[in-house]
């Protein structure tokens, strides 16, 4: 009987001027919390606390949450956990939470935004996951989804720091918070860009809908702009600026987001190798020339172009 190859120790996400660039991972559950570890995440950047909840009928109890809060904590002792509070609407419809009679959901009472409508659910999970760090020794984040305004932003930053959680943040996933971005980072701990949302609505195109999927690459350009803002802002206050979308995934745009100034990358544990190895390969001069190239150009493939003739 073989026996099975000892794991190689995975190192931390790093340039290769030794900038350390965290690599984070997503997830919506838990259970997905050792196989994370496995493939070398360094903390979560990315919990969607709404997978959870996707067939309940009634908002979850404290006690229901706590339980799933420790039991995710608990698998990351002294790293950094950040957990989104319910993100409800659109592609992830709470019944709870969400109302289904909206003609355009996506642009509808969504995320923060339904929270808001229904506070004592966002209180109790704010309750909820003070008590699950309580009892845990991870470094725990929340963060807000859906936001648009700085008042949105100061209102969840104080909310949760009132409740005892130290570090709070808020998502830019909505053009306007992120053209916004530095007043909105002087009202918060943190900014995570969520590229999936951030595509949809700057392009105009519905990421659930397979006609438009042409016009939903995070290359864009425009999207690129709109990431440079967060990154400069972040820089200028200090403050951290991850990215948890899909487009983290992709190794060389890891590296020109890492160049727009993203401080950490979270994303599905499969793809934490690749983009490791990638970024590996430049230097934090490296990656903001690249990032550079690309943000001259006029079109989502014209700059992924660009970015790999930077590279040779
Ligand atoms: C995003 O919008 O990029 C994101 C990370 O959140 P979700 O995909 O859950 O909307
Ligand atoms: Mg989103």
């Amino acid at each position: 009987r073989r026996k099975a190859a000892a794991a190689a120790p995975v190192t931390p996400g790093e340039l290769a001027d030794g900038t350390a660039i965290p690599l984070l991972a997503n997830l919506g559950n838990p259970d997905a919390a050792a196989e994370a570890v496995d493939l070398g995440a360094e903390g979560v950047g990315l919990f969607r606390t709404e997978f959870l909840f996707l067939s309940a009928d009634e908002a979850p109890t404290v006690d229901a949450q706590r339980a799933s809060y420790e039991k995710l904590l608990a698998a990351f002792p002294g790293k950094k956990v950040v957990v989104r509070v319910l993100d409800a609407g659109a592609d992830k419809p709470l019944k709870f939470l969400t109302d289904g009679d909206e003609q355009n959901p996506a642009l509808g009472l969504r995320g923060l935004r339904s929270l808001r409508a229904h506070e004592q659910i966002l209180r109790d999970q704010l309750t909820a996951l003070a008590q699950a760090d309580a009892a845990t020794d991870a470094d725990l984040w929340v963060m807000a989804p859906m936001v648009s305004n700085v008042e949105e932003a100061q209102y969840f930053t104080e909310l949760a720091h009132e409740h005892g959680l130290k570090t709070a943040g808020v998502m830019v996933e909505v053009p306007a918070a992120a053209l916004l971005a530095d007043a909105i980072l002087q009202h918060t701990d943190f900014g995570s860009i969520g590229t999936n949302d951030l595509v949809q609505y700057t392009m105009a195109a519905d990421r659930l809908l397979g006609t438009v999927s042409s016009f939903q690459d995070p290359w864009h350009p425009a999207v690129l702009r709109l990431i440079a803002e967060v990154g400069a802002a972040g820089a200028r206050h200090g403050k951290p600026v991850g990215i948890c979308g899909q487009a983290a995934a992709d190794p060389l745009l890891a590296v020109v987001l890492v160049g727009l100034g993203a401080t950490t990358l979270s994303m599905s544990p499969r793809s934490l190798v690749d983009v490791r190895a990638e970024l590996k390969r430049h230097t934090l001069d490296d990656a903001r020339r690249i990032a550079q190239a690309a943000l001259a150009t006029t079109d989502a493939g014209a700059a992924r172009e660009a970015a790999r003739a930077a590279i040779s």
